[in-house]
């Protein structure tokens, strides 16, 4: 990766949480990265539409997760399976049988919960008054844990019935008992009517991976250790689809399944857990605002699991899982198939069904992530002595929409057309952006609130001496440069 990306500025933490959230969510629509789904017909419940600036960002988290995970890797290659599967792969993954939410329903208000949900958001309150408050919600996350990992249900509503938990929205503890329900979407398969068969949409994009497992490492001739990653669509049936592209029910996943001998699963999971942390401070994001979360109730598939957890305005969220998912996946799809799935390891001189370690990130929360972390309404003091003030995204630059915008100062005496020569030479490295209209200075706030690092400024003086104004987002430090070292300085920057 570039080391250069490790030079950019920090953004103070000014805003107050929970309006920095909203303002977030504001600036995310008013500035073309994130639109609410089908927004004409008011919408549809956390599903959202990445706009101009936001496709360009998605993208780039994209490029830069796949390049550390494959081109700099030489055990790890890709693959783009489909989203839809043969259904018998969802039974042999457990998802028929095991992918489901305990839930709880408000009787007054007919909204159902997820019970995890509803009772760490009532602990948050309490850890708000700090004191002892703080410590009886300590007391019950960690008695929520022990009781979601018995899954004893009746301890569960015991426990929000003592607390007298109330229901957000009607205020009332009158609750139903807690079931399981499922999170995968289903559809039909087949146009005739009668021979339709019932598919699912993916939950996750973990199972093309291993059904394709055999495939992928004889062709690609991949010795274990080895890994293989996927970046693609998964959809699940959030019942509380909230926080903005945070939880959504449909969205993107880059996952990476590392194929290891059995018995090495714990180094691997050591390793891959610390690699992951590096690729998220790789792009200039401070250590403190990660932290690891070790899981207590382990998934059906895993033996050990931890999240990557980072602090959102609205608290220290996961946006990543690394697992130890052990040989239950491939194992249970060799039961399920009939087809063997095991690998010949001549080192040892034995066939075994390879153990796997999962790195697994929503594209879509990273992309929130970077969002939170760039976003900052900036007071400046101007050299009269008056104040200003903008809104900026301090993007890291490796991955920001635009690299780099050429505004001509005037729209004439030839200046746009020194700006457009520039961008000629440029766009075929970075993407660029050109605009003429308005005073320097708003075209300036402009690109600070689309995140764009650097504007150069094409002026008078470019005429007699061929030098122009190259401004920095992040400083906003302004200096003199020839227009001819522009691509060269830059373009060097931007190599994900
Ligand atoms: P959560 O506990 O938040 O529901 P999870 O533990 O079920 O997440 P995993 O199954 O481990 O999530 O999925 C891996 C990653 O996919 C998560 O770390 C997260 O970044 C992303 N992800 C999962 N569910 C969603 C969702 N509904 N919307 C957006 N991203 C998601």
């Amino acid at each position: 990766m570039n080391p250069l990306i490790f030079q950019i500025s920090l953004p103070p933490m000014s805003l107050k949480q929970d309006n920095r959230f909203q303002a977030i969510i504001a600036h995310a629509k008013e500035y073309g990265f994130v639109f609410p789904s089908s927004e004409i017909y008011d919408g549809l419940s956390a599903v959202y539409d990445y706009g101009p600036y936001g496709s360009e960002l998605k993208k780039n988290i994209k490029d830069y997760w796949w390049k550390s995970m494959t081109q700099m890797r030489e055990n790890i290659v890709g693959i783009d399976a489909a989203i839809f599967m043969h259904p018998t792969t969802w039974k042999a993954s457990g998802h028929v049988d095991n992918f489901s939410d305990p839930m709880i329903d408000n009787k007054d208000s007919k909204k159902r919960w997820r019970v995890d949900h509803l009772i760490e958001s009532y602990a948050n309150t309490l850890k708000e008054k700090g004191g002892e408050d703080e410590k009886k919600a300590e007391q019950l996350l960690a008695t929520m844990d022990a009781l979601l990992a018995k899954d004893d249900f009746v301890g569960l509503k015991n426990l929000i019935e003592d607390n007298k938990i109330k229901g957000p929205i009607s205020g009332t503890t009158n609750w139903t008992d807690i079931r399981q329900f499922n999170l995968m979407f289903s559809t039909q398969l087949g146009s005739v009517a009668g021979d339709a068969e019932t598919i699912y949409l993916r939950p996750e994009t973990a199972q093309g991976i291993f059904v394709n497992f055999l495939n992928v490492q004889k062709t690609s001739r991949l010795k274990i250790p080895f890994g293989i990653a996927q970046i693609g669509k998964a959809f699940r049936n959030e019942i509380v689809a909230r926080q903005f592209i945070f939880r959504m029910r449909e969205f993107e996943q880059m996952e990476m399944q590392f194929f290891i001998r059995p018995g090495t699963q714990k180094e691997w999971y050591e390793y891959w857990k610390e690699e992951r942390l590096k690729w998220h401070l790789s792009l200039g994001i401070p250590k403190e605002s990660y932290r690891f979360h070790n899981h207590t109730k382990l998934a059906h598939y895993a033996d050990a699991a931890l999240d990557i957890e980072y602090d959102f305005p609205f608290g220290f969220k996961e946006v990543e899982g690394i697992h130890s998912r052990t040989d239950f996946d491939l194992s249970n799809h060799q039961k399920y198939s009939n087809k063997k799935l095991t690998y010949f390891d001549n080192e040892i001189n034995q066939h075994y069904i390879p153990y796997v370690i999962e790195t697994s990130i929503g594209l879509d929360r990273m992309f929130l992530l970077i969002l939170s972390y760039s976003y900052d309404e900036e007071v400046i003091n101007k050299e009269d002595g008056t104040k200003d003030s903008r809104v900026v995204l301090h993007i890291p630059e490796i991955i920001a929409p635009i690299k780099l915008a050429v505004l001509p100062l005037i729209k004439k005496d030839g200046l746009p057309e020194i700006a457009r020569k520039l961008i000629d030479e440029c766009k075929p490295y970075f993407r660029c952006f050109y605009e003429e209209k308005d005073t320097i200075g708003k075209r300036y706030r402009r690109q600070d609130a689309i995140g764009t690092p650097y504007c150069v400024t094409i002026d008078h003086q470019t005429k007699e001496d061929n030098t122009v104004t190259l401004r920095y987002r992040d400083t906003m430090v302004q200096e003199r440069i020839n227009i001819n070292a522009i691509c060269e300085k830059l373009k060097e920057r931007f190599i994900i």
